[in-house]
């Protein structure tokens, strides 16, 4: 490779940030995952035409939208907190053939580490969000504590779910105007979960798990960190306040809000907006 891979920002961005979610407390064990679609620019100067195959897979559902990228991707089974002291191990870089339905690795997952085991849902996510959003970069899972404990407690309707989200603090429609997309409780790291985790990102950029964690897409690492925040700190109002509010945010709030910072917060959740 042309340069010194570990040396690149992104790489760095991605050990700080495996670092930080373990810290939080939301990436226990082997928990946690992310997928980071390199742009042309980056596989030209850190990649460039000279990569080496070490392995390669089929995809159980080919991902079209995806042909020819690369992924930088965490390993299966590797904790968050090791990533920062071998991330030749723990992390890998992964490139798709043209139809998007094998994988080749050509660079990390030494020690014979394979990508997440939350690839399929990764790939899927990814090949539907950039219909929507063609700069999307990242996809991201872990467990934020007081999210998953929300779903404990509050009824699991996407829409009860995102009016409650909305009226626990100003940002959050601010922040997520489209809102949440949530899932029934289903297995998780096969093809099922992903497609249909990748189902919910043709509209939202937040796939919540019930009983399990959260799954954030984004621009960049900043912005899907920045969505798994401030529904985590919603999440954490809700759980210290046992979701017995005396008052909270009013639809009426939530769509003055909106209008203020010209968001279109979505449709047939608030009275006001439907
Ligand atoms: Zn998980």
């Amino acid at each position: 490779m042309k340069k010194q891979i570990l040396k690149t920002p992104f790489i760095e961005e991605i050990i700080n940030v495996c670092s930080n979610i373990y810290n939080a407390g939301w990436g226990e064990n082997h928990a946690g995952n992310l997928s980071y679609r390199m742009t042309a620019q980056e596989v030209d100067a850190y990649i460039g035409k000279d990569w080496g195959v070490t392995r390669k897979y089929n995809l159980e559902k080919p991902c079209p939208e995806l042909g020819n990228q690369f992924f930088l991707v965490t390993a299966s089974g590797s904790p968050f907190r090791n990533v920062k002291h071998d991330p030749e191990v723990h992390l890998g870089i992964i490139h798709l053939n043209e139809e998007g339905s094998t994988y080749e690795i050509i660079w990390g997952f030494r020690e014979g580490r394979q990508p997440t085991s939350e690839l399929p849902t990764h790939l899927l996510c990814h090949n539907e969000r950039l219909q929507v959003d063609p700069d999307n970069r990242i996809v991201l899972h872990c467990h934020p504590t007081y999210t998953i404990a929300m779903t404990f407690i509050h009824e699991l309707e996407q829409n009860a779910f995102i009016k409650t989200m909305w009226s626990l603090n100003s940002e959050c429609v601010l922040v997520f105007p489209e809102g949440i997309g949530l899932l029934p409780w289903m297995v998780c790291g096969n093809g099922e979960i992903g497609w249909e985790s990748a189902m919910k990102m043709r509209e939202f950029r937040i796939v919540l798990w019930p009983h399990h964690g959260i799954l954030a897409s984004g621009q960049s690492i900043d912005q899907a960190l920045g969505l798994i925040e401030t529904v985590e700190k919603g999440a954490h109002v809700y759980i210290l306040t046992e979701g017995k509010t005396n008052q909270c945010m009013t639809d009426e709030q939530i769509v003055e809000l909106a209008d203020a910072f010209n968001l279109e917060p979505r449709k047939g959740i608030i009275k006001e907006n439907v």
